[in-house]
């Protein structure tokens, strides 16, 4: 009997992470209360939540630091807690820069590399590859001290690649750097993707989940409560409604925003922008413009946009939208 051919299209690799009814308490005070979560190769994951909401409790449950009171947690079909190969399979980008300030970037990677037991016969490849992947190589041989913050944050992603992990976590990769740094952190993860590597990362910032990510989860209280394609997750939350946003050039009083909330508007996490959710967006926003000018609220400009993941986020945290 021979088999029949099967399509690409059909083939869907391998999960490189496994969590399924993680469950996980520190003295009896819930964490983790049953998350599921699977990444396959090349695929970017950005997980989302408020502080507290069990991301690293969940990243330290990956990476075999903790193990769940319930549930299983495997990386590459192995047990982090048990198996040193699962371990070497997953690379870990910690918040701070956890390198050598005086060493330079290529010693780092090796001193990485060392520990992290990459065979000496392919070390010089692997550093090299390392920095290629982080576009670092034009900084090889400058001392940690001496770079700037987006190189310092991507040289902490080369010593973390080094070993060829299949899954990389990566915990707040661009907090604190500028937009230029940012890009570049942001290509970077890209191009580890684009190489076969599974990427997990944890991010306060929903314009990079949206931007980067494949697929976004929403943690809150220990429970995944909402998860999939950003623009997917938009359209379904918000079907052809546009957000209409007013932005105020002053401060305005109670009169003024009990006027506001009248319209129907609500206060965004900037008190001098306020916005609604609008089926016909542009039209409504004329509209809207007209009777805020005649109540003596003069907006100082009137934008009307696609509903974004912060605003998703926002619905979600506040409990707004079923999960
Ligand atoms: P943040 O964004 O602030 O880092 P988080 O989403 O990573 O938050 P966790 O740090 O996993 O959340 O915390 C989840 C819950 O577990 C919180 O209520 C926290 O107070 C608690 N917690 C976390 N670590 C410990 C610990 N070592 N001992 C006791 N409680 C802990």
């Amino acid at each position: 009997m021979t088999a029949e051919p099967v399509s690409p299209d059909l083939v869907v690799a391998a999960p490189v992470l496994t969590v399924s009814g993680a469950v996980h308490a520190y003295g009896g005070k819930p964490a983790l209360r049953g998350v599921d979560l699977v990444l396959r190769p090349g695929e970017i994951y950005a997980l989302l939540g408020p502080n507290g909401a069990g991301k690293t409790t969940l990243i330290r449950a990956i990476c075999g630091r903790i193990r769940p009171d319930q549930g299983v947690v495997l990386v590459k079909g192995l047990d982090p807690t048990r198996v040193a190969g699962a371990r070497s399979g997953l690379g870990l980008v910690p918040q701070e820069i956890a390198l050598y300030p005086n060493l330079t970037v290529a010693e780092n990677i090796q001193t990485f590399a060392a520990l992290a037991d990459v065979p000496r016969a392919g070390l010089a490849a692997a550093v090299t590859r390392a920095l290629e992947l982080t576009r670092t190589l034009d900084r090889a041989h400058v001392p940690i001290k001496h770079l700037s913050g987006g190189y310092k944050r991507r040289a902490n992603i080369a010593a973390a690649i080094v070993h060829q992990p299949s899954l990389l976590i990566l915990d707040e990769p661009t907090v604190g750097v500028d937009l230029d740094a940012r890009e570049a952190v942001d290509a970077v993860i890209r191009g580890l993707r684009d190489v076969g590597v599974a990427v997990l990362m944890t991010t306060h910032d929903l314009d990079q989940a949206d931007a980067l990510a494949d697929r976004v989860g929403f943690l809150s209280e220990g429970r995944l409560v909402l998860e999939g394609e950003p623009h997917a997750l938009i359209a379904e939350a918000f079907g052809e409604r546009m957000e209409v946003q007013v932005h105020l050039g002053h401060e305005i009083d109670a009169a003024d925003e009990a006027r506001l909330i009248a319209e129907g508007l609500e206060r965004t996490s900037r008190s001098t922008v306020w916005a609604r959710l609008e089926a016909d967006g542009y039209a409504a926003a004329g509209r809207l413009g007209r009777r805020l000018r005649e109540a003596g609220l003069t907006p100082r400009e009137i934008r009307v946009r696609e509903p974004s993941l912060a605003h998703l986020f926002t619905l979600v945290a506040d409990r707004k939208l079923a999960a």
